[in-house]
């Protein structure tokens, strides 16, 4: 039997800027947002064998679905639907972004599905056709197949990518609670939407001025998800006392990131949060594909 096997990094994705300019007829959002990986990811491994076109996932995760629902198997049956593969594919996530956080976990995994099932199978598929696939599973896969900070629009599939941030730490505090990303965009008034100023923060990262993002770094969801969960007010009101120059909350919530010039001050911040919330870390900015040589580890 021919059994291909590779093992893929997904890290975690974060909004410094997330708005939505209108909605489209389909109900879908259009988006105007700068995302943004960081060192905190998935591994995921995929194995791909037999011919009986079986797809099965697994994680070391509890509160994860392991069947058509998982996003990573979803990205495994689309691309064998679409290009005819037979094959039984297995894929095993290792799981470390946090569940319904608002870091893109599932978007990430199953981004990491398409590339590695892209090159295990030879399809050379670019990444505007694997961003079009993407876009077929959710609004940030598009994004997470490329994972380096980018402004993305559209539906999420239009895709500019920006130059390396700024020297930079980010804390990142994930509170107990778990967002449905569904029940805020259901929430979402258009007429009330006090819009960021999205093409600010690109000047201010195409500039490399840490200051200029640190002042431009916003999301209109932010009052949305606060006003059900004030925890998400208090720790930002946390992150800026113990000194981040910034803080935000990352997609529809609940995960609040502080951003830093220096580690020390990271650390300080990560320090005095833990006492509110059991769930903090300290990562720094990455682009997949030149921080992450390694993402993609061919195991046989
Ligand atoms: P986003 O910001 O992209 O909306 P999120 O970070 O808020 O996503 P995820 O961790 O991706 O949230 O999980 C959202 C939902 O997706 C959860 O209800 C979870 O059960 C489901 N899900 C499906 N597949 C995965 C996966 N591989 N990893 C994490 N969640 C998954």
């Amino acid at each position: 039997m021919n059994v291909t096997e590779t093992l893929e990094k997904a890290p975690a994705k974060l909004n410094l800027s997330l708005d939505t300019p209108f909605h489209h007829h389909d109900g879908s959002e259009e988006w105007d947002m700068v995302l943004t990986s960081v060192d905190l990811a998935d591994y995921v491994a995929i194995k791909t064998l037999g011919r009986n076109g079986r797809i099965k996932v697994t994680t070391d995760s509890g509160f994860l679905p392991n069947d058509h629902r998982n996003l990573a198997y979803q990205a495994a049956h689309l691309l064998a639907t679409t290009y005819g593969r037979k094959e039984a594919i297995n894929i095993h996530i290792e799981k470390h972004i946090p569940v319904a956080a608002g870091m893109g976990g599932g978007s990430s995994d199953a981004a990491a599905v398409l590339r590695a099932l892209n090159r295990l199978w030879e399809l050379n598929l670019d990444q505007e056709t694997l961003c079009k696939l993407a876009l077929q599973i959710d609004a940030d896969v598009p994004y997470c197949v490329c994972s380096q900070t980018a402004h993305v629009t559209g539906r999420g599939e239009i895709i500019s990518q920006l130059p390396k941030l700024p020297a930079m730490w980010i804390v990142i505090a994930k509170p107990k609670i778990s967002v449905s990303t569904p029940s805020i965009l259901r929430r979402i008034n258009y007429t009330e939407v006090q819009h960021a100023d999205t093409q600010a923060l690109v000047a201010a990262i195409q500039r490399n001025d840490y200051d200029g993002v640190c002042e431009t770094v916003e999301n209109v969801l932010t009052p949305i998800t606060s006003r059900l969960y004030p925890t998400i007010t208090h720790l930002k009101e946390q992150m800026t006392r113990f000194g981040a120059d910034a803080a935000e909350m990352s997609g529809t919530g609940p995960t609040v990131f502080g951003i830093c010039r220096k580690q020390s001050r990271a650390q300080h911040v990560a320090n005095g949060l833990s006492g509110f919330c059991r769930e903090v870390h300290v990562v720094r900015p990455v682009s997949l594909h030149t921080d992450f040589e390694q993402s993609s580890t061919p195991v046989r």
